[in-house]
């Protein structure tokens, strides 16, 4: 059985060696597709925190968030919440649609906690008063700094009206995968999404990009408030593959 596992991560090394990557980030590989318009995404072991000042890797967190991250954007795309993702290639890979990734992490807050609890002096697990959306400017060197919509519109990182439509379908994520996570017992703390543009003749629109999974949402236990979600890493708790291997588990698809 290993000797199949390891012949398998070398076939998989080989293919992905003969492509051009098109981007490496830190838990991702971005390679050439096998069409135009195709990229094949390939989620890695690796995890980093605090601006990659922290750094482990995770064997086996690249299979598992390949998986929850695939079964999301299946369950989205059947509610109309169009998004990248095209077919599974092999456990970790994925064919996806490429895009013109707009330069901005939309996070979306049911419940305080991390940097929005430090920032307002909120105890982390305290409700919040509806749904909040927040910009943030992707870009490391810069720590990813928060921005107004002011911003978005003066350095014209997005469009008013592409605004508009990520916040209308952030808000139908997360009205779906709190329904998604509240079936199987967790609660959907927080999460963070990407989007890019897709471009059809002369007019261009927005679909959902990169990945959902315990790396980008804040995902607790409904009963015991267990964290089974990236703080695990953050903040040495243990368990982080455990974990999230237990979201998959509970949604079915490990
Ligand atoms: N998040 C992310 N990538 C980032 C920053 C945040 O996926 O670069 C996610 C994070 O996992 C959480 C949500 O966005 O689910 C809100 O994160 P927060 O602003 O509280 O920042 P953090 O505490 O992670 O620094």
């Amino acid at each position: 059985m290993k000797a199949e596992v390891e012949a398998r991560r070398a076939s998989q090394a080989d293919d992905r060696a003969r492509r051009r990557t098109i981007y490496e980030g830190k838990a991702k590989i971005l390679y050439e597709g096998p069409e135009p318009g195709t990229l094949i995404q390939h989620f890695k072991d690796d995890t980093t925190a605090f601006d990659a000042e922290k750094r482990a890797v995770l064997e086996g967190k690249g299979v598992i968030n390949s998986r929850i991250s695939e079964f999301v954007m299946r369950r989205l795309n059947a509610v109309g919440v169009q998004n990248h993702f095209i077919e599974r290639l092999s456990p970790t890979e994925q064919l996806i649609r490429e895009v013109e990734i707009i330069p901005l992490e939309v996070v979306c807050r049911n419940i305080a906690a991390g940097s929005l609890s430090q920032r307002f002096g909120l105890p982390e697990g305290q409700p919040l008063p509806r749904a909040l959306i927040e910009f943030y400017l992707k870009d490391d060197r810069l720590h990813d700094p928060m921005v107004a919509e002011e911003h978005i519109a003066a350095f014209d990182w997005a469009s008013p009206q592409e605004i508009a439509d990520i916040r209308a379908v952030t808000l139908k994520v997360n009205d779906e995968l709190r329904g998604v996570f509240g079936a199987v017992g967790i609660t959907l703390v927080d999460f963070k999404l990407e989007f890019g543009r897709v471009r059809e003749g002369d007019v261009s629109r927005i679909i959902l990009a990169d990945e959902i999974s315990p790396d980008s949402c804040r995902l607790w236990d409904s009963a015991s408030r267990k964290k089974l979600d990236k703080d695990r890493f953050r903040r040495d708790l243990g368990d982080v593959v455990e974990s999230y291997t237990e979201v998959a588990r509970r949604l079915g698809v490990m």
